[in-house]
């Protein structure tokens, strides 16, 4: 027998364990791993030496081509291979009548999800579609078991901007999500707090971008996250708490997890690597939201990690260029920042090389646990049968990361000038090389929506 493709001489990382081995493909699977002379012939070989040899990354919270990013699938795509990302979940929206709205006339979410199908054309990994709640009409009960049916199965809701939730739908949509075994995700942050804080800063002419972090303090984050889970919990629905940034936010969904298998949340790569004096230096540039906050709540990213609490490291990527966020008050222009590119080579260094966590933990939350949690069983993981999607890193290499390399429409960067030692060298989704060597190589299109399962959080 002669496979597709052997990956061999490198070191092979999964959730459990680091060890010498090598990877068979073929037709787009992982089919054995082992010791090279047990394995059949490739076609291709890859040489690993001095590599680590890691299931893709599965980034669950990614914004593409929306009225929030500007980057493309193309783009977003691109920026994903290269940053070792083989899979990543982007929103599909409902349609309201405001002014951030994706269009003017109000649509289901089912128009949502086949609006970012179409858009699919020349992605280059594989993609997911969380359902983003952004009115409160009865019409998402009657289509929510189609959207679920559709691959869909986990729903956003916010609890801040003009399309925050009230706290009374949002119990109607976790009964309906505990009905469905589906999954609800939220933004938590008190949207009168941040409301009234901002206007109070604004009013005081405080309009110096080290100030933003002020008008979204931390125990607005945990107020809300406190109602949002609490209301969850009571429904029996499975609440996943996205960009978890501080330790107050932490800490309320930590009361609330019990066994842990109901209640999960994720934090995201700049949280975990940044602190607030970023805005110093950087101005608007990283006005996110939550803000990136004090170097106690980095700390804290780290405690409840460890921990298993915050499960997972995202990256909220979203796209943006300098000239809507330059030279204004902090409270003008958009929120995001981009991120997918440099995720795992970020978070290596914070957690493995400076805090000294293992390759499987890097693993699980970056690979197994988000595939896990979000029903994607043949993702995050280098288990036989399953897509071999695979990323080569380079554990030793130096580099220092700037926007110019950025493959996403966003001309900057958050970790504009970090060095960082750990590199991508090439990225491989259902056995193709995708990128390779810092270059984009593989054939836009050949990413794939994936319809995920109703996950099982039993477990
Ligand atoms: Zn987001």
């Amino acid at each position: 027998m002669v496979v597709d493709t052997v990956i061999a001489g490198g070191t092979v990382v999964t959730d459990t364990a680091t060890f010498e081995a090598a990877v068979a493909v073929d037709d787009g699977k992982i089919v054995s791993i082992g010791d090279e002379d047990t394995l059949p012939a490739g076609e291709e070989q890859i040489d690993a030496t001095d590599q680590l040899v890691m299931p893709g990354v599965v980034d669950p919270h990614v914004h593409v081509d929306d009225h929030v990013s500007i980057d493309s699938y193309r783009t977003a795509g691109s920026a994903a291979a290269l940053g070792g990302v083989t899979t990543f979940i982007d929103f599909a929206w409902q349609a309201y009548e405001g002014e951030d709205s994706p269009w003017d006339e109000p649509a289901p979410l089912l128009d949502g999800v086949k609006r970012k199908r179409e858009n699919q054309s020349e992605v280059l990994v594989d993609f997911g579609l969380h359902g983003g709640i952004m009115r409160e009409d009865d019409d998402l009960f009657a289509e929510l078991a189609d959207v679920v049916d559709a691959g869909v199965t986990s729903f956003k809701m916010y609890t801040a901007y003009e399309f925050g939730l009230s706290n009374g739908f949002m119990r109607r949509v976790f009964e309906a999500l505990a009905e469905a075994n589906a999954v609800g995700v939220v933004h938590s942050e008190d949207d009168s707090v941040c409301q009234s804080l901002m206007e109070e800063l604004r009013a005081d002419g405080e309009d110096a971008p080290e100030v933003y972090p002020q008008s979204r303090p931390d125990y607005a984050e945990a107020m809300a996250a406190e109602d949002a889970v609490r209301l969850a919990t009571e429904a029996g629905a499975k609440y996943y708490g996205i960009h978890t940034s501080c330790r107050a936010s932490a800490a309320a969904l930590d009361r609330f997890r019990d066994d842990g298998s109901q209640v999960r949340a994720e934090t995201c790569t700049h949280y975990t690597a940044l602190d607030e004096s970023i805005h110093a230096e950087l101005g608007n540039l990283p006005k996110i939201a939550p803000p990136i906050r004090s170097p106690d709540d980095v700390d804290a990213m780290f405690e409840y990690l460890r921990r298993g609490v915050l499960s997972v490291v995202s990256t909220d990527h979203v796209a943006q260029r300098r000239t809507s966020k330059k030279d204004m008050p902090w409270w003008e222009g958009p929120f995001g920042a981009n991120g997918i590119q440099a995720s795992l080579p970020v978070f290596h260094d914070v957690a493995v090389n400076e805090r000294g966590l293992s390759y499987p933990f890097l693993v699980r939350v970056m690979c197994a646990n988000p595939a896990e949690t979000f029903g994607l069983p043949n993702k995050g993981t280098l288990e036989p049968g399953t897509d071999a999607d695979i990323v080569l890193f380079d554990p030793d290499e130096t580099y220092t990361i700037t926007a110019e390399d950025n493959a996403s429409k966003a001309d900057y960067s958050i970790y504009e000038g970090r060095e960082v030692t750990g590199e991508v060298t090439k990225t491989l989704v259902r056995g193709e090389t995708v990128a390779d060597d810092g270059k984009v190589v593989g054939e836009p299109g050949h990413g794939q929506f994936v319809e995920r399962k109703l996950p099982d959080w039993s477990a």
